[in-house]
């Protein structure tokens, strides 16, 4: 039989298979990550896969909408696959109007997006993020932007910026500009800074409405960078509330010990036309692609649920962080392998994993199959902890051999205290 032709054999395109020695490594992430959100009291959510396209597409930018996954079920319902974790919050906020504010939830879960696939580019990814949802304060922009620096932490990233802006500041800014073109469709362009050369960008501003020397003119000044400890002195030049917000932000960052990590960035515009406030993408290393972004956005959860709810949050992409951190693989090897060598001891066998497995080892019995010395081979390249062997002469002494194969050597212990369930054949 010739089997699946090539093309078949692989994901369907922009998706990605999670082997085991790759889940293992994504469950490491998911545990670090949840852990943080946890310690900052955030809850976990999940929610269907599956949305009512109408729902998706009333917040997704003209950009965004192209990169639904859309279809119609049997019944003919217009629906699509969720595209970030903000939109179904939303939607679940807004029949769960009594929800305590402030709502703080976090999600690690899978997201989809017909985007065109490239190197940290997929069509079925992970996003892990937090939404506090319910207050407007100044700390609570400094509890999501701490939060973004302790999870990027919690994996092991060392070497990370966060850059931030805000909406405000730009709107500002194009006003002082006297700018009259699609503010959208100009921050759209100003946000592929970076990622497309800066002639494309000129084409782009040009295109929404800008003449050439306005155009020059703000990509001049999206070319500031500061410390983020001097974000209350620069955004105050563009108004003094919005000063003094930021100086309140900037003491929280400071009490949260991670002030210093933080630097203001004009180009940081996002793409999302719903942000209305703080804006901001987490930078680890060498990796050229943001790992994260996130922000403020007050209007949005009105859209849903017709009240009008204060909202931030971030979303960090799971699979680029794990790039960026080098967190690509982790082993999961077995602790215990049983070995009856003859018929008569596949009971004695099945009851030492038993009781190695109610003691929480990950224990396999082998299934008669493979030569003692093919078992041990095997044993030896999958990382096996610890071979039991069982034979005739075992069963005889009422004991099993146990052969710890890192050290590569080998015990006799007492078949009752295997049963009464050692954690290792070492243990006292
Ligand atoms: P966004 O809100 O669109 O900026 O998405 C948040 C984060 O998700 C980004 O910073 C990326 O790390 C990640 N991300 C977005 N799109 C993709 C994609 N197509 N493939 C993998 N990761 C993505």
């Amino acid at each position: 039989m010739p089997g699946l032709e090539d093309q078949l054999r692989r994901p369907v395109r922009g998706m990605r298979d999670i082997t085991p020695e790759q889940y293992y490594a994504l469950k490491k992430v998911e545990d670090g990550l949840s852990k943080v959100a946890e310690a900052f009291g955030y809850r976990r959510i999940e929610t269907p896969a599956v949305e009512h396209f109408e729902v998706l597409a009333r917040k997704a930018g003209r950009e965004i909408v192209d990169e639904i996954y859309y279809f119609r079920d049997k019944a003919g319902r217009e629906l699509g696959l969720r595209f970030d974790m903000t939109v179904p919050v939303a939607r679940v906020l807004s029949y769960r109007l009594d929800e305590p504010k402030p709502v703080r939830w976090y999600y690690f879960t899978k997201v989809w997006r017909y985007d065109e696939p490239q190197h940290g580019r997929y069509r079925e990814f992970h996003q892990f993020g937090v939404e506090l949802v319910g207050s407007d304060s100044p700390r609570a922009d400094a509890e999501v932007l701490a939060l973004m620096a302790k999870s990027l932490e919690a994996v092991g990233v060392r070497d990370y910026v966060i850059r931030l802006n805000d909406r405000a500041a730009m709107d500002r800014m194009l006003a002082s500009l006297g700018v009259g073109g699609s503010r959208e469709e100009i921050l759209r362009a100003l946000d592929k800074r970076g990622k497309v050369p800066d002639g494309e960008i000129l084409e782009m501003l040009r295109r929404a409405g800008l003449d050439g020397a306005t155009a020059e003119a703000l990509m001049a000044l999206i070319s500031e960078r500061r410390p983020g400890s001097e974000a209350p002195d620069f955004f105050s030049k563009y108004d003094r509330d919005l000063g003094e917000r930021y100086g309140r932000i900037v003491k929280a960052l400071d009490a949260y010990g991670v002030l210093g990590r933080f630097e203001v960035d004009l180009s940081i515009v996002r793409g999302l036309d719903y942000y209305t406030g703080l804006v901001f993408e987490a930078y680890a290393g060498e990796y050229r692609l943001a790992v994260g972004g996130g922000g403020r956005y007050d209007n949005l959860i009105e859209l849903y649920s017709g009240v009008r709810t204060p909202a931030l949050g971030f979303a960090i992409g799971v699979e680029r962080l794990m790039e960026a951190a080098g967190i690509t693989r982790a082993e999961r090897p077995l602790d215990y392998y049983v070995y009856p060598v003859t018929e008569d001891a596949f009971k004695t066998a099945v009851e030492v994993a038993e009781a190695l497995r109610d003691k929480g080892a990950s224990v396999a019995v082998d299934l008669g199959e493979l030569t003692l010395r093919e078992a041990l081979e095997r044993a030896a390249k999958t990382g096996v902890a610890y071979f039991v062997i069982i034979g005739r002469k075992e069963l005889e002494k009422g004991v099993v051999r146990i052969r710890d194969m890192r050290k590569r050597v080998e015990l006799e212990v007492e078949l009752d205290r295997v049963r009464g369930g050692l954690a290792s054949p070492y243990a006292p």
